[in-house]
């Protein structure tokens, strides 16, 4: 049985309608609140066929799905999922909201609070609950402080970084209540005339364990082909401070920063960036950051874990080669 005051998670769903890793993670980090604060996990699921997303969700920890679907709902659609999300809200009366810090997160995180006039936290990299409100810590000062953001009012929003919290192994023994919300959708105020699926990368930037990045210091487009052989090597996705992506070397989807996007892998390994506020603002939450320049004065000497200092022309290839031998692909 649905209770009220839960902590529900907003589950993005993949366009096949599966939940995506973002929000498992999510569930995960929700599951430690519930247990906290005695209340009871739960998700909501939008999208055009919620079924097996709902029994991934149930697996995963929630103890109630609730979900709203239809063929309107198959894309993210501000307007739609807004309005759904909205009475989902209502049915629920969840004390907090959780959501991911990525592009549709981001969107709909200020509009659904807007909606429910409610509080936001947006970007926390970490969660707990304080006396029964939600407690939100996110960097501020580019990165340099952190701050810790206490919710008033109910239901509490935040999003959440990517990474921020540890899916739970799937369970499919375990059971959960389905609760399938009616909405009258509105009519969408949006039509999208064209959809062109991002380019490049087998792993999203805001999902990938491993990211491996080029600065100005690459010199030009080529030299992101040997980064691209290294994250293949690792299994992770390449990106880029803003100077390679203003030059056109590298897609501005791959963009790491505080203009860019925020990511926070177990590793990242930067190439040839010097270690600008602004790109480290992007980077603080990783586990471990690898630097190689060969500028030994470099900035982000001063806030990775390991430096190589030395021409990338001739500490990538070796660097991959040995990599190799020990992967052996
Ligand atoms: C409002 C605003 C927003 C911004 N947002 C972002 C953002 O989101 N992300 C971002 O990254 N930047 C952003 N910037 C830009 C930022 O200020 C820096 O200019 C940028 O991060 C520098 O990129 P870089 O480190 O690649 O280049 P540089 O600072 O030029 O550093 C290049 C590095 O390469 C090294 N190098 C050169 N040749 C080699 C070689 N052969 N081998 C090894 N090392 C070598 C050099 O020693 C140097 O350290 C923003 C700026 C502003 C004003």
């Amino acid at each position: 049985m649905a209770e009220k005051e839960g902590i529900l998670v907003i589950a993005e769903l993949s366009p096949a309608g599966a939940p995506d890793t973002v929000a498992l993670e999510l569930l995960g980090l929700g599951a430690r609140l519930a247990a906290s604060s005695g209340k009871q996990l739960q998700a909501a699921a939008v999208g055009g066929d919620t079924a097996s997303a709902a029994a991934t969700l149930i697996a995963s920890g929630a103890a109630a799905v609730f979900t709203v679907e239809g063929s309107a709902y198959a894309a993210y659609d501000p307007d739609l999922h807004v309005t759904a999300l909205e009475k989902v809200a209502e049915e629920a009366g969840p004390s907090a909201v959780l959501i991911a810090n990525t592009t549709v997160g981001q969107d709909l995180g200020p509009r659904l609070a807007f909606a429910l006039k409610a509080g936001l936290t947006t970007d926390a990299v970490s969660l707990e609950m304080k006396g029964g409100a939600l407690a939100s810590t996110k960097p501020i000062c580019g990165g340099n402080a952190m701050a810790v953001f206490v919710s008033k009012g109910k239901p509490a929003l935040a999003t959440v970084r990517p990474g921020a919290g540890d899916a739970a192994e799937p369970d499919a023994s375990r059971t959960g209540e389905t609760v399938k919300v009616d909405v009258e959708a509105p009519s969408p105020r949006l039509s999208f005339g064209d959809k062109v699926l991002e380019e490049g990368e087998d792993v999203r930037l805001e999902e990938a364990r491993v990211i491996v990045s080029g600065g100005r210091g690459l010199g030009g487009a080529e030299g992101f082909e040997q980064l691209r052989e290294l994250a293949h090597l690792l299994g992770g996705a390449v990106g880029a401070s803003r100077p390679p992506v203003d030059a056109g070397w590298w897609p501005s989807t791959q963009q790491v920063g505080i203009t860019g996007k925020i990511v926070s892998p177990e590793v990242y390994v930067a190439v040839a960036i010097s270690g600008s506020s602004q790109h480290l603002s992007g980077i603080s939450d990783s586990r471990v950051i690898v630097a190689i320049n060969k500028d030994p004065e470099a900035y982000i000497f001063k806030v990775s874990d390991y430096g190589v200092v030395g021409e990338w022309q001739q500490v990538l290839p070796a660097l991959s080669s040995r990599i190799r031998e020990i992967v052996g692909d």
